[in-house]
């Protein structure tokens, strides 16, 4: 994912680029990594924007199933060398002896990004009973599962306050 920054002009040219799964260091990874990227020259700035598209393989944290999730995900980044920019959380610094820059760590990260906190293989999985382990997604099961309702709380201290006031 390499450009020579001597390709890069102040006219917008397209790259394509295919990073390769178990070269990325994402476990994740099910699928080859698909880079599309315009880049321009503005002074001291070398400005990139483009998407990466790939698919990753996960596992629901409710049924503990494996599932797809595929990633279309737009970036913009601008790697400068003006020396400004190394304070500058917006910019990735560049040396001005770099002869070429690499989108390899910075599509890594947003990748790693891209990783949800929370693996749902849908919004509706219902899970692994919690007696049993039936997936619920696939089967019933016959194991008693009172849900805990919290509303029923407050009238249940109601109905024993009522029924104290009456003694
Ligand atoms: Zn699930
Ligand atoms: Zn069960």
């Amino acid at each position: 994912m390499k450009i020579l920054t001597s390709h890069i002009s102040e006219e917008k040219r397209f790259f394509d680029f295919t990073g390769r799964k178990d070269r990325l260091g994402i476990p994740e990874l099910d699928d080859d990594v698909h880079v599309h990227v315009s880049a321009y020259r503005s002074g001291n700035d070398y400005k990139f924007s483009g998407t990466v598209k790939t698919r990753l393989r996960l596992s629901c944290d409710r049924c503990l199933e494996a599932f797809t999730l595929g990633i279309d995900e737009d970036f913009d980044v601008i790697y400068s060398i003006d020396e400004l920019a190394v304070k500058d959380e917006h910019l990735r610094p560049l040396s001005p002896y770099d002869d070429k820059i690499d989108l390899r760590p910075y599509i890594r990260e947003t990748l790693v990004l891209t990783i949800p906190v929370k693996q749902l293989c849908s919004p509706r999985c219902k899970g692994l009973c919690p007696v049993c382990g039936t997936n619920l997604n696939r089967e019933t099961c016959s194991c008693k599962n009172e849900v805990h309702d919290p509303r029923w709380d407050t009238l249940k201290e109601l109905k024993k306050t009522l029924e104290n006031a009456e003694e």
